[in-house]
């Protein structure tokens, strides 16, 4: 008998049938003898529906009350299906954050979960009781709801196994496991057996959304094994566990894509100690997290100096560097929405020389420009125009053979 925490993603609960299915699928192992925790996000497309919602009454809504309404999504998903298993003759419960105990900081829409009291979920698991817990929800120090940032339902899973101390947790979603690159984007992706947490990390980070990366961090940190699998099939999905010798001797595993990013130029800055300082203070007092940087070299004791940020913040950074570029008497502030960021990821990087080159003489060949890089120790990063985006994903995919699996070692 095995304690298993199971997420199912929004198109995997995205209506009435598909609800009974994985509960279906959640009884076949409870009736196997497991105790099962079921994590659960709302329903495909409604915690959108519900910030269009929240759109329409304030342009930029209060993010308590937010969070308040955001947070229904997952009640309604977990309520329906502890309803249809106890239906079925089947002892269920559904819990909400606070009587899951999963206890966050205040940040509001982006809430980090600072611990989870078990007892209630294990009181429950106690009583024979199949555990649904309402995922991307917390409570904060005065009872407050708050949620983690969407895709938070993948967080929520991985911290309550950890906390459980789980044998096991699977996330289910609409694909079959963890891929080369996106299937959307390239149907030659091919599906891993196994990933490394820091690829996926890097992955996550760099756009794969397939996971969340704070799930993947507390999977790491925690040693949670972690399995992505399709809640459409039965197939045993992808791995993510502590890397080894075989995936050391692959460069590259994986190719990831983000066209969330904006970026913003400042030209013609005095050169002076102290000026990069003076522009980034205000932006990361605003909790804007800067992505890549680049400083030119100094020319007449002027340089220019470019960034990326998350699209959303776009506009609060603008109107922040621009108030510092007037004070220190900067040219002029440029921004350009229209960028992607496409990464390769793998930590076999770190002792393969050349792999740098082999990158950017790929996109060369389909002429695409690169305009930023970035590096570090298992990933490079290059900002191209966006229309580019799918073709640099594809270029990259062949360019380092990810469609074929890597030669078995003897
Ligand atoms: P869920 O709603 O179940 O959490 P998500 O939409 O958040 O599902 O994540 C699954 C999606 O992630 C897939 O449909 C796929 O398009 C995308 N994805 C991006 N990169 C990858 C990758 N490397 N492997 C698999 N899926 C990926
Ligand atoms: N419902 C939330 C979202 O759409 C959380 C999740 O699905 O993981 O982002
Ligand atoms: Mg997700």
């Amino acid at each position: 008998m095995a304690l298993i925490v199971q997420k199912y993603g929004g198109t995997s609960v995205a209506n009435p049938d598909r609800i009974a299915n994985v509960a279906n699928r959640v009884a076949k192992g409870w009736r196997e003898g497991n105790k099962m925790v079921v994590v659960l996000s709302a329903m495909a497309g409604e915690t959108d529906r519900l910030l269009a919602l929240a759109k329409e009454l304030a342009d930029d809504p209060d993010p308590r009350e937010l969070d308040v309404l955001l947070a229904t999504g997952e009640q309604v998903t977990v309520s329906l299906f502890s309803m249809f298993l106890k239906s079925q003759g089947l002892s269920a419960t559904s819990l909400l954050s606070h009587q899951a105990r999963i206890y966050t900081d205040r940040a509001y829409g982006r809430a980090r979960i600072i611990g989870i009291d078990t007892t209630r979920i294990r009181e429950e698991l106690k009583k024979g009781r199949i555990v649904t817990v309402a995922g991307f929800q917390g409570v904060d120090e005065v009872g407050d709801i708050t949620t983690l940032g969407r895709g938070g339902s993948d967080t929520t899973a991985v911290a309550v196994a950890a906390a459980l101390k789980a044998e096991l947790c699977e996330i289910y979603t609409d694909v079959d496991g963890i891929y080369t690159t996106d299937p959307r984007i390239y149907p030659k992706a091919r599906r891993l057996a196994r990933i490394s947490y820091d690829e996926m990390l890097e992955m996550a980070s760099l756009g794969a959304k397939v996971l969340e990366i704070r799930a993947v961090g507390f999977a790491k940190r925690y040693r949670v094994p972690l399995r992505v699998r399709s809640s459409f099939s039965n197939h045993p999905g992808t791995l993510v566990c502590k890397e080894d010798a075989e995936m050391e001797a692959i460069p590259v595993s994986g190719v990831a894509y983000s066209r969330n990013e904006a970026r913003v130029s400042i030209t013609r800055v005095p050169d002076r100690p102290g000026i990069a300082a003076r522009f980034f203070e205000p932006v990361a007092r605003a909790n804007i997290v800067v992505d890549l940087i680049i400083q030119n070299t100094s020319v007449d004791g002027f340089t220019d100096l470019t960034f990326t940020v998350p699209k959303g913040d776009l506009a609060k950074t603008l109107e922040l560097v621009k108030a510092t570029a007037r004070e220190i008497g900067a040219e002029r502030v440029l921004s350009d929405e229209n960028i992607a960021k496409v990464s390769i990821v793998g930590v076999g990087m770190r002792n393969n020389a050349g792999v740098a080159s082999r990158m950017f003489a790929a996109l060369a060949s389909q002429g695409i420009n690169i305009m930023m890089i970035s590096t570090s120790e298992i990933k490079i990063s290059c900002v191209i125009e966006d229309k580019y985006t799918e073709l640099a994903v594809r270029t990259l995919h062949d360019a380092f053979g990810l469609e074929s699996p890597p030669p078995r070692r003897p």
